[in-house]
């Protein structure tokens, strides 16, 4: 794509940081052909993460729910440059960002300039700083994560299966903990529970009969986003499956073998001993985010959740030039989520096509001799720039696995609330995250899973 349109106006460039929900929604609806687009991610796929928690037993293969970001900038009508790389810092003065390329072999570091910069990078997983949790516990956030959930569950299995019976050690490698209540821990337990109950039960019956799943959660309740209905029906179901839920208890500390919790009413401190431990408690901003809100400084970016944004994606402090969606941006009102991430995507495309009307009407003008055209030119102008309507945030409600072949879900249609549970809702989530996924092939790839682990069951092999 040349640098300047055929009427010799310049080409912006828009520089584009993740390949995730924001950043992927943002490419599906830009008009690609009025910029050049720089997209900058050292994941070269976008990950469908409503079915992460499937994958480390198994459900669902991983190759499924990815979706390289080559084959999204194919099907755009322009232009997509990617680059696999980190961006590292961001000079907000000279419009530029510093990346650095993600190949061990080959390290590479360079300056991208910018018209416009869109910071889609997400989140990475918070520890609250508790001493021993970076260190001994697994995330459930990439694609590593679940592979490396997955080979500790195998490992701890095969090291147990070794022990004597007896052995306190075959105990606590038989011991699974989730540390967070979250939908993203309260999923995965009960992905979990599904894989022991229903494979690893016809594989190792004995182990898979001593094996203890735990869910650690420091308020008196798991799903705290769903209505109290849905918690209650859930609550009950994941005791009744012997998910040994541990309300109102928040984890302190971590060692290599043992968890120490503290009860919230008594304070009495519960030691845990533990095989696998899956920490899932919530958002922190990535490194690159934290150095340009220190950049822009405190008075602009004052938030500790992300970078603080306005109602039209705009950075406080680098309005007009720099804007932020999904997981790393914060502004009151819109939660970390997917659908969140997609609609700001979508929303930000239809600004970028105005901003591009404005600047060729500008471009235009500048050639002008004609005094009613530059009048005309502006009225024009003013009235693309008063469409730049606010964002405008729709929810359509949450859905969340709860294992045993059901799901709860609290949706919203025409403004009308519906809240269910059971196995017909089960359905209802299967056929709403298949129809959400990115394309044919993962849509086709994760039925064949789905149908696979229905016929033939989950393996048992790393
Ligand atoms: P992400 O999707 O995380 O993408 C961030 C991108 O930035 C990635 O490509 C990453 O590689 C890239 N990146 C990171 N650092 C840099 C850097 N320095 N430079 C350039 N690029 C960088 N939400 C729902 O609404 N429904 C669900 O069912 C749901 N299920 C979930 C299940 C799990 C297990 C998890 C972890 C989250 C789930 N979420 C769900 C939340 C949802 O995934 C996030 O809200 C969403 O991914 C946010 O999109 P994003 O584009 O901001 O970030
Ligand atoms: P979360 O912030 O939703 O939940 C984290 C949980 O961990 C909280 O309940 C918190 O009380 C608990 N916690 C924090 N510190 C603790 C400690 N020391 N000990 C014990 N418990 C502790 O985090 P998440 O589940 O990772 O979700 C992140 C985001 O992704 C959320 O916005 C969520 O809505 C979204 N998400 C949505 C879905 C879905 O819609 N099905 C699935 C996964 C994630």
């Amino acid at each position: 794509q040349s640098a300047t349109f055929d009427n010799g106006s310049r080409r912006k460039t828009i520089v584009v940081l993740g390949s995730g929900w924001g950043s992927v929604s943002l490419l599906k609806s830009l008009d690609t052909t009025q910029y050049n687009v720089l997209v900058v991610s050292p994941r070269n796929y976008f990950l469908f993460t409503p079915l992460l928690p499937s994958t480390p037993v198994g459900t669902v293969e991983l190759k499924s729910i990815i979706e390289p970001v080559r084959s999204i900038a194919r099907r755009a009508a322009g232009e997509v440059k990617y680059y696999e790389a980190e961006a590292l810092t961001v000079d907000v003065a000279k419009k530029s960002v510093h990346i650095k390329s993600v190949s061990e072999e080959n390290d590479y570091e360079t300056d991208l300039a910018y018209d416009y910069l869109v910071v889609g990078v997400g989140a990475q997983p918070t520890t609250f700083g508790i001493p021993g949790v970076a260190q001994y516990s697994s995330f459930l956030k990439e694609i590593p994560d679940a592979q490396d959930i997955r080979l500790k569950i195998m490992n701890s299995i095969e090291k147990a299966a070794l022990l004597a019976k007896d052995d306190p050690e075959r105990a606590r490698l038989l011991s699974f903990v989730v540390v967070g209540g979250g939908p993203t821990g309260a999923e995965f337990a009960a992905e979990l529970r599904d894989y022991v109950n229903q494979d690893l039960s016809k594989w190792m019956p004995a182990i898979s009969k001593e094996i203890k799943i735990s869910l650690v959660e420091a308020t008196p309740h798991i799903l705290s986003m769903f209505d109290k209905s849905l918690i209650e029906y859930s609550q009950q179901l994941f005791t009744k499956g012997n998910i040994d839920l541990k309300l109102k208890t928040a984890v302190k500390e971590v060692d290599a073998t043992t968890i120490y919790a503290e009860n919230r009413d008594t304070h009495a401190i519960e030691k845990i001993p533990y095989g696998v431990l899956v920490w899932a408690t919530g958002n922190a901003p990535r490194a690159v985010a934290k150095d340009l809100m220190q950049s822009l400084g405190p008075e602009k970016q004052n938030s500790r959740r992300g970078l603080v944004i306005n109602d039209r994606m705009e950075l406080a402090g680098a309005e007009g030039s720099i804007y932020a969606i999904g997981d790393c941006a914060f502004f009151p009102g819109l939660f970390p989520t997917a659908q969140v991430a997609h609609q700001e995507g979508h929303y930000l495309a239809t600004v970028f096509d105005k901003l591009h009307r404005i600047d060729q009407l500008k471009f235009a003008n500048e050639s002008a001799t004609d005094a009613s055209r530059v009048q005309s030119n502006n009225a024009k102008i003013d009235k693309i720039a008063k469409k730049i309507d606010k964002f405008n945030y729709h929810h359509y409600g949450s859905l969340a696995y709860i294992g045993n072949e059901q799901a709860i879900a609290d949706v919203t249609f025409n403004g009308y609330s519906h809240k269910s549970a059971g196995a017909l809702t089960f359905l209802f989530w299967k056929s709403a995250y298949l129809g959400m996924c990115v394309s044919l092939r993962n849509k086709v790839l994760v039925a064949l899973d789905w149908a696979k682990v229905w016929f033939i069951g989950r393996d048992s092999s790393v």
